[in-house]
């Protein structure tokens, strides 16, 4: 090797050198841009069903004869530059979690965003059709399309993502909520459908028995508002613990309140027609013993629909009236969390096993003790052959200083203002039937007092289940925090 040829070679060594140098310091400098660009991305997806499928969420099952408004699933991502969130938020009164679990795997493999990422969620609809198939190993034909559409809505709000700013705010609307579960005058009979007495009973119509209501709803209307960085309202995703409102007809498919707030909220914020278009998410806080029927007060004389537009667009006027206020973030951390929880299932004492085969087995002429009796002969019985232990998904979710629960039951309110109470964050809100569905989850206190709720068949897991609900949620909140 010459000298000539030495130099040339140190030369390009150097050179080498400094290129690469220079190629790491401009992508160390684009990773931390890009690390502090905050975007989002929202879209819908229809999920109507064919007429003539079962409308399930009442006792009868009647078939699809209209559709009133379409169903859809609603879609939220939020990317922090390293994280992702996914809310899917469907109309629909409850999914069970192996529908969900499939669903949030398939979105994982398409997508690469994480399943503790993943929080699906039903809004709690009593006017759809059921998503919960025959509960065998393969999904049917809804649950097949139901699951295309879900992948589909986070891919195409995905690819609606772009650079943008997030805010919240929160407004009471107590006077839509009444807890249904009401304690009587001593001496109302209060039978449930196994033989024993309650000390509640559960949308007691307008007796004049009624003494009080047997706990307290959350008044609050959470919501998070997401604009593109020039003030273009994306999303915004609100949560209030109301059951659905109903006053629909039988055979109507709709999607209640819940469609309708977003429908509302978009015209007040002059979202319509947008491209990509504006989408309002109404999440189902924690409302498992809370309805909008006043039974202290008269019987209305209202229309179909004519309910669930009052209640949809005074709930959208009063976010819109606190809107204005809310201050926008170019950038926050985001972060999730989820642990598997194995709950026991309810044991059903001997006693009322037998009296369940024996109410199955006498002749149809026997008059029952109660309306629902055979019904929860059948309950009975089919909780107890479920195993002795079933597992959950508890979620969390950070959204700079707010944070999100997501539980698969219908919680009381009492445990959302629990969660609120305890929560390490500066604000916070729960969605309940969150990525799967397993019944009502009444807290111990309410366990006592029986009713609708706490029956062996509609409540399915240990009498505690709330307590070690919450206490995991906030292990899983101080690990985001
Ligand atoms: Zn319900």
């Amino acid at each position: 090797m010459n000298e000539y040829n030495f130099k040339t070679e140190f030369q390009l060594i150097v050179t080498a050198i400094l290129l690469l140098t220079l190629n790491w310091y401009s992508q160390a400098s684009v990773s931390v841009n890009e690390k502090k660009l905050f975007k989002a991305g929202a879209a819908t997806a229809n999920i109507t069903p064919p007429l003539g499928m079962a409308i399930v969420g009442g006792w009868g099952n009647p078939e699809a004869i209209h559709i009133h408004d379409e169903l859809h699933a609603r879609c939220l991502v939020l990317d922090d530059g390293s994280t992702k969130l996914v809310f899917v938020v469907v109309d629909n009164v409850h999914l069970r979690s192996d529908l969900l679990d499939e669903a949030r795997k398939r979105i994982m493999d398409d997508t690469d965003i994480p399943v503790t990422n993943i929080l699906i969620s039903s809004t709690h609809t009593h006017s759809a059709v059921s998503g919960s198939g025959k509960g065998s190993d393969s999904f049917d034909e809804y649950q097949k399309f139901l699951l295309s559409r879900f992948v589909d809505v986070v891919k195409i709000a995905i690819n609606n993502m772009e650079p943008a700013k997030i805010g919240w705010g929160s407004v009471d609307v107590p006077e839509h909520l009444f807890v249904r579960r009401w304690k009587m005058k001593p001496g109302t009979p209060m039978p449930n459908p196994y033989g024993g007495e309650d000390k509640v009973v559960m949308n007691p119509g307008r007796s004049p028995n009624l003494l009080e209501q047997a706990g307290v709803p959350d008044p609050e209307v959470s919501f998070l508002s997401i604009q593109s960085k020039e003030g273009r309202p994306i999303a915004l995703l609100a949560n209030y613990s109301l059951h659905y409102v109903g006053w629909i007809p039988t055979g109507h498919v709709s999607a209640d309140y819940f469609a309708v707030f977003a429908d509302r909220i978009q015209g007040l914020i002059g979202a319509d027609r947008q491209d990509p278009p504006f989408v309002g998410i109404m999440s189902n806080g924690t409302s498992g013993d809370v309805s909008n029927i006043d039974f202290s007060s008269p019987r209305w004389d209202k229309e179909p629909y004519e309910q669930m537009y009052y209640v949809a667009n005074d709930v959208a006027n009063k976010v819109f009236g606190v809107y204005g206020e809310i201050q926008y973030q170019d950038w926050l951390e985001l972060g999730a969390a989820t642990e598997i929880l194995s709950l026991s299932v309810r044991k059903v004492p001997k006693r009322l096993i037998r009296r369940s085969e024996e109410v199955l087995a006498r002749p149809d002429t026997v008059e029952p003790i109660h309306r629902h009796e055979v019904t929860y002969a059948r309950r009975i019985l089919s909780l107890n052959q479920m195993p002795d232990k079933i597992d959950i998904t508890l979620q969390a979710f950070r959204i700079g200083s707010f944070g999100i629960a997501a539980i698969p039951f219908e919680v009381f309110a009492e445990t959302g203002l629990e969660i609120k109470e305890r929560s390490p964050f500066e604000r916070s809100f729960t969605i309940e039937l969150a990525n799967g569905a397993f019944g009502y989850l009444p807290t111990p206190e309410q366990h006592k007092l029986g009713g609708y709720e706490t029956w062996y068949g509609t409540n399915k897991v240990e009498e505690d289940a709330s307590v070690k609900i919450v206490d995991r949620l906030m292990k899983l909140f101080n690990s985001l925090k």
